[in-house]
């Protein structure tokens, strides 16, 4: 029987790490390319010895140095190269702005080329900072375009044009997945996201630092959840239009914060910080497009996921 190969964008990357070592489980040939800008050279290690062909490169520009050395033909393509912490895609704006323009459109034309189907990661943040809740995927946005997220907000949204509009001319069926804050294992503990920040800090008996008062909400998805949805929507459907992926149950940050109280033996305090410009009041997704299509909903509990991230630290 023929391999099957998948190539992964972003293969050092949080997501990009789980969604290589489900594939490597699922049987196929796994290449994996990463510039390592945000993402973290272990995973890439661990990887590596996993048996993914890893290679160091940036994908907005560099293909032609290491594509024309890969098989001809794939099954799947996954771009989920770019930075996604609002820390860390502020401080690489127009590196993020390219991997979600120039590096999606290289990795369409070599998905296509390679007979493969292509899934883009987007997010959430396509729906700016919400006026209806939950959001589902009809939900257009309330995003800015000239501001603080826009690097990546846009970006994203600038993507899944990009996907639209090439599956139109190209007569393609590639395809993209809305995703939601997500956590767990082989995050970079120097991400800057909620979790990852405040399990850091617990384990280095540090204030949670809450920016505002944390009335704000996120949803968290557990990584296997989210993969799971993934691989299905990549693999079970030709779907070509956005599908959210995440948990539909809403934290306060405050909350999450208690939360993350319960699982140190020792009082944490929580210290209040400024709130970034245009950080979103609320998020969580309708899931009904996944629950009914894909037959997947979230399983793991939150205080369940970050016991096991925990365990990793
Ligand atoms: N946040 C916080 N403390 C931190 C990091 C983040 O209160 O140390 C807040 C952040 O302002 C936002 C929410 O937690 O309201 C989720 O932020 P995150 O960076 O994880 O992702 P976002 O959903 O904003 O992309």
């Amino acid at each position: 029987m023929q391999a099957k190969n998948a190539l992964v964008t972003g293969a050092a990357g949080f997501l990009g790490y789980h969604l290589c070592s489900r594939l490597l489980k699922e049987g196929y040939a796994v290449f994996g390319v990463d510039d390592i800008c945000t993402g973290l050279n272990s995973n890439a290690e661990e990887l590596k010895k996993k048996g993914v062909e890893f290679v160091k490169s940036d994908v907005s520009n560099d293909w032609d140095q290491w594509a024309t050395s890969l098989p001809s033909s794939f099954d799947l393509v996954f771009h989920f190269a770019s930075p996604a912490s609002p820390p860390l895609y502020q401080k690489m704006q127009l590196k993020t702005l390219a991997v979600n323009s120039l590096g999606l459109y290289r990795a369409l034309e070599f998905a296509t080329s390679h007979k493969a189907r292509l899934v883009f990661a987007s997010t959430s943040e396509v729906y700016g900072s919400p006026q209806v809740s939950p959001q589902p995927e009809s939900y257009w946005g309330n995003t800015n375009s000239f501001g603080a997220r826009s690097c990546y907000d846009e970006a994203k949204r600038f993507g899944e044009a990009l996907i639209y509009s090439y599956n139109q001319e190209k007569n393609t069926r590639h395809g993209l997945v809305r995703i939601f804050n997500t956590y767990g294992p082989n995050m970079n503990p120097n991400d800057g996201r909620v979790i990852i920040n405040f399990l850091v800090q617990l384990k280095e008996g540090k204030p949670l630092t809450i920016h505002g008062d944390g009335k704000q909400t996120r949803s968290f998805c557990y990584v296997d959840d989210l993969i799971e949805g993934i691989y299905r929507y990549a693999l079970k459907t030709d779907l070509a239009y956005p599908i959210n992926l995440g948990n539909d149950k809403e934290f306060t940050i405050l909350a999450l914060a208690q939360e993350i109280q319960k699982l140190s033996p020792k009082k944490i305090e929580i210290e209040f910080t400024d709130r970034p410009v245009d950080d979103p009041p609320l998020r969580n997704p309708d899931l009904s497009l996944a629950k009914g299509i894909l037959d997947w909903s979230p399983k793991v509990p939150l205080l369940e996921g970050l016991k096991k991230i925990l365990e990793t630290l």
